[in-house]
């Protein structure tokens, strides 16, 4: 079997003829597999979608109850046959939930790894290698500027100008899912144990982490009806990124401007977004995990998607391993960045 006969880009997503089902499809189709819940992988509106029990969760947050035909959940490991391919899930390590899937027909496997970062991240499992004759890798962060630090340093640059300003809120904006509570979960694990302010966004899939038994610590909402401005003196407040520059902020006291993105790498970029404290945090994998993973694997063919796939590609050929951009259209730069 050739690789294209089991896996193959459509305008509506990767689709496998031989399993008539489609991997993250960014249109309604019949039968969906779904690597991670963020939203231009999982949409609402298919037939059929099979899922790890986790990303089912936060699409059921997401959508509400009715947003497929018909659910099933898949364990990580476990082997079903759809049509005449068998596909596993696999830890990505991009997100709570988020999985590679593994195709396999005929002797060939080839791995959509959807999302992935090679960091830990103390709110999912981490990503575990596949051996595949295609890997097929994201590319947001395929460029060798793109070097994130240790995130724990990061951390400890917000709580160091939480010392240095203790009168002025902290605005930290962070993507919803993932990267909130992945930033909250690290400011625990460093020690600070004061409650943290959410915006109204963030509550839903927060309370959902800890009930899949990522503990937050205290929690509470960043409305002002319970106190006065003073209360936000000092403290972190959670927000949607679009929220740290906007009308919002200007609830709180003197707001520091925070973003955890692995786009703050770029200088311009936080200075564009008014942000005044960049935190490089990423839930994708950056050039080095990128070009490690791909040697570590050392797959017959690559085929680079979503992000800056000729740098990648090119990377590949350079280092003897035949690469293809799969120019799909659909899926976002800012998806949990
Ligand atoms: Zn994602």
């Amino acid at each position: 079997m050739r690789p294209r006969d089991l896996l193959t880009p459509t305008a509506a997503g990767l689709h496998s003829p031989p399993g008539d089902f489609h991997i993250d499809p960014t249109r309604p189709v019949k039968r969906a597999l779904i690597t991670h819940g963020h939203a231009d992988h999982a949409r609402a509106g298919h037939g059929a979608v099979l899922a790890t029990p986790e990303t089912l969760k936060i699409m059921a947050a997401r959508y509400g109850d009715g947003f497929a035909g018909t659910t099933q959940a898949v364990a990580l490991g476990e082997t079903i046959t759809i049509g005449g391919t068998q596909v596993t899930f696999h830890p990505a390590g991009h997100v709570l939930g988020s999985a590679q899937i593994a195709v396999e027909a005929g002797g060939l496997r080839i791995v959509a790894s959807g999302d992935y970062k090679r960091r830990a991240d103390p709110t999912c499992l981490p990503f575990v290698p596949v051996p595949c004759d295609i890997f097929i890798t994201e590319a947001t962060f395929a460029l060798p500027v793109f070097r994130h630090p240790p995130a724990a340093g990061e951390i400890a640059r917000l709580i160091r100008s939480l010392g240095q300003f203790p009168e002025r809120a902290h605005l930290v904006g962070a993507y919803s899912l993932g990267k909130a509570q992945r930033v909250i979960r690290m400011l625990r694990d460093a020690g600070y144990d004061r409650t943290i302010y959410l915006h109204g966004s963030m509550e839903k899939l927060c309370r959902l982490y800890e009930a899949e038994g990522i503990a937050l610590g205290p929690l509470a909402p960043a409305t002002l009806k319970a106190g006065a401005k003073g209360d936000f003196a000092g403290a972190v407040v959670v927000c949607p990124p679009t929220e740290i520059a906007e009308r919002w902020a200007r609830r709180f006291p003197e707001p520091v401007a925070s973003l955890a993105s692995g786009w703050m790498r770029i200088r311009q970029r936080a200075r564009q977004a008014n942000v005044e404290l960049p935190l490089i945090i990423s839930d994708h994998a950056d050039w080095d995990e990128l070009t490690a993973t791909i040697a570590e694997l050392s797959p017959q063919e690559v085929w680079v998607t979503h992000g800056r796939e000729e740098a990648l590609t090119r990377w590949c050929e350079l280092n003897g391993i035949l690469a293809k951009p799969l120019h799909m259209v659909g899926y976002e730069e800012n998806d949990g960045e």
